[in-house]
């Protein structure tokens, strides 16, 4: 394992509930590992004490095998960039990325060809010489990208870097980081709140709430087989479809009773105890019936829209069902002049090996 986190704590001084709790996590070298969570579930506190900014209240982090808990924040290696970019005003582009292998020794012309080259590498090399100033928020972002590079970093660990950036911007430097990030193999922790980010960013998502990893997953396993509500409701959208009569019918497969939905059999997480649980079904993949059209093996409710949303490519509505007071929300792709009314009585059904019980 390239880095490898065993059992991290942290309370604060003069607070009673740990910021951070148990953390385990095992990074494989060139991954890029996407802690995600909710503002205040422990996300700076954990890349901090990986960084050696922070003392951990218990635990231990290695990298390649060694145990760096308790080495200095400048013996780490570690290549940091945050959310406010912190480059000095006063200097160029050049001396900026220049400033870490500065701060190592080594001679001055070794350190400009370095700096020359994790600034090309970002595809800024022509700006060498200009003041951060005169550049462009996402520009300042690479510099900074290539200043936490150019030290060729053990770990690089980057803090909600793309949040001060606009959406489009962001967008696009998600592949870029990503692309640098695969180009140079480096092994990184990426901290977000932003769960489209983790997803298309990340080989691997830790997702956090309230200073505990709820699961550690690739992002499609993550999206399609969650662990829990907490983490099919943080990662996409999600209908929670309240099942009842839960039995077990094999390994993570149960038969239950969906509501509205009827008697059906269903993957699962392994290891449901109890005889209810919560079935996830995701907007988009609930499907609207046209009318007269049959589908015996298909799980269906009918209802009425109550609610609708237009978003340019989706059509969100929310139907009341029938028989009980359960809301289905239901994203479709169509074309505007399909939209249906606000009081259409709907039937819609599924798939159940789409669904997922919690
Ligand atoms: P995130 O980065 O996920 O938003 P943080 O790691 O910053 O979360 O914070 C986790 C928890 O620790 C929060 O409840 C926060 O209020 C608390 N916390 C963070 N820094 C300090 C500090 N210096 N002193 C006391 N509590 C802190
Ligand atoms: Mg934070």
């Amino acid at each position: 394992m390239h880095l490898s986190v065993q059992n991290l704590n942290k309370t604060y001084p003069r607070t009673e509930v740990p910021a951070v709790s148990d953390i385990n996590l095992d990074v494989q070298q060139g991954d890029l590992v996407a802690l995600l969570g909710p503002s205040g579930c422990g996300k700076t506190t954990t890349l901090r004490m990986i960084a050696g900014l922070l003392e951990p209240s218990a635990g231990s982090i290695r990298v390649k095998g060694k145990e760096v808990t308790s080495t200095p924040v400048h013996k780490r290696g570690m290549g940091m960039v945050f959310q406010s970019y912190a480059l000095f005003p006063h200097m160029s582009v050049l001396d900026n990325v220049s400033f870490g292998l500065e701060m190592r020794g080594g001679g001055r012309r070794g350190n400009r060809k370095a700096a020359k080259a994790a600034l090309d590498m970002v595809q800024l090399g022509h700006l060498a010489e200009r003041r951060p100033a005169a550049l462009s928020g996402g520009q300042q972002q690479r510099i900074a990208l290539a200043r936490a590079l150019a030290i060729e970093p053990t770990l690089l660990l980057l803090d909600e870097p793309l949040s001060n950036l606009d959406a489009k911007l962001r967008e696009a430097m998600r592949h870029e980081i990503r692309s640098i990030q695969q180009r140079s193999g480096t092994t990184t922790l990426l901290v977000t709140h932003d769960q489209d980010e983790a997803l298309d960013m990340a080989d691997k998502i830790a997702i956090m709430e309230n200073g505990i990893i709820q699961q550690y997953d690739a992002p499609q396993e993550i999206y399609e087989h969650p662990t829990n509500k907490f983490v099919a409701n943080f990662v996409g959208k999600a209908n929670f479809i309240p099942s009842t009569s839960v039995r077990q019918v094999g390994e993570g497969r149960y038969s239950i009773e969906a509501g509205a939905f009827g008697d059906l059999t269903v993957p699962g997480v392994v290891g449901i105890k109890g005889d209810r649980a919560e079935l996830v079904l995701r907007p988009h993949r609930v499907r609207l019936m046209a009318d007269g059209e049959v589908a015996a093996d298909r799980p269906r409710a009918r209802g009425q829209i109550i609610a609708s949303s237009y978003t340019g490519n989706v059509v969100s509505y929310e139907m009341q069902s029938s028989d009980n007071d359960r809301v289905i929300r239901i994203d479709q792709l169509s074309h505007p002049a399909d939209r249906l009314p606000v009081g259409a009585e709907i039937t819609v059904s599924f798939d159940p090996e789409d669904a997922y019980l919690v």
